[in-house]
């Protein structure tokens, strides 16, 4: 599709109504509630992927909705735990109030990893926009200084990247390695898509090397393919890191890895919460946001 045809459809994506893009984006949230997510958990497990899973919402207004957020991964912790599922939490930080109150989000996200701790179970703190960015890693570093079942996203467009990873690997970070979702100014993000690409492996290696446990988040092919070479090169066994993917995305080349005896764990995120997250997914990939527009003018 010609890339100027792919931006007019991105920009249409605000007016398109909410059902309609609710229809397209059903592959990839579980549903609106817990149980839609615990099954679609207990599928992902029946099939050998682990999971993380992850309750939709981000950039709040109001510390209420923090606190009725938090409740609610309390709730879905206990439920992992109650049903012995093989699936960890992953969080937003403005999600648990960050840019309203950064104690107020600290308190609430290590109550979380508190009690993941009381039951063996992990909290990956994902990456969010570059405003958050730092603010994001003093939060993390703050929790590694007493919790070992914590772990942060990095992503490989930051130009800052290769400094941050070095710092979380000095500290015994958990790292979660994707290229980054969200639309970010040259003056801190790598644009060119090669280059994202050199800067993931070269992000990848050093975390093999420093025997640093990555997730290593993509669907790319590329990625994967050169991530098998680095795996061969390193001699890293199959404990010490996990191809990580989004629900939805891309399942054959999930299911390739697994029949291959890699360890594998997909995002599942639910809630009522799904707009901001699934326009993001329709502008990665345009030709989904075509369909949409389709459907919306009665072409499909
Ligand atoms: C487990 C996980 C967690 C993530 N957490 C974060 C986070 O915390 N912060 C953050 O900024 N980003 C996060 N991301 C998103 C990530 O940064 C990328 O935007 C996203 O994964 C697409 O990049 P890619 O490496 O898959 O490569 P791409 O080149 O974008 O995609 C490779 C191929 O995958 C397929 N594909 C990709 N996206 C879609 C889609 N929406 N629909 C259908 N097919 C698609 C296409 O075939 C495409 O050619 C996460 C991704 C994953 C997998």
């Amino acid at each position: 599709m010609p890339s100027v045809f792919n931006k007019l459809i991105v920009a249409a994506i605000p007016a398109i109504p909410k059902f309609i893009v609710r229809k397209f984006a059903s592959p990839y949230i579980a549903g609106e509630k817990l149980e839609d997510a615990l099954t679609t958990i207990k599928k992902l497990n029946s099939k050998g992927a682990m999971a993380t899973c992850d309750l939709l919402g981000e950039f709040i207004h109001h510390k209420e909705q923090a606190t009725r957020d938090k409740e609610e991964l309390k709730n879905l912790l206990f439920a992992i735990n109650k049903e012995k599922l093989n699936s960890n939490v992953s969080l937003k930080p403005t999600q648990m109030g960050l840019l309203l109150d950064e104690e107020f989000a600290y308190q609430n996200i290590r109550e979380l990893v508190a009690l993941a701790k009381e039951q063996g179970n992990f909290i990956r703190i994902d990456m969010e926009d570059s405003p958050c960015t730092q603010k994001e890693i003093d939060l993390y570093l703050r929790l590694r200084k007493e919790f070992d079942n914590v772990g942060l996203v990095i992503q490989a467009y930051m130009k800052r990247t290769d400094a941050d990873v070095d710092l979380l690997i000095a500290n015994r970070a958990n790292l979660r390695l994707c290229k980054g979702i969200y639309v970010e100014p040259e003056s801190v993000a790598i644009k060119d898509k090669q280059a994202i690409r050199d800067n993931f492996l070269k992000q990848v290696e050093k975390m093999f090397v420093n025997k640093c446990y990555v997730g290593v988040a993509t669907h790319d092919e590329f990625l994967v393919d050169e991530t098998l070479k680095l795996i061969e090169k390193h001699k890293v066994s199959k404990e010490d890191f996990e191809f990580q993917m989004l629900l939805g995305v891309l399942p054959k080349l999930r299911d390739s890895l697994l029949a291959k005896g890699f360890r594998l764990r997909v995002y599942v995120p639910y809630g009522e919460q799904w707009y901001g997250y699934s326009t993001r997914r329709f502008k990665e990939n345009p030709e989904i946001a075509g369909y949409v527009v389709k459907a919306l003018f009665g072409l499909n």
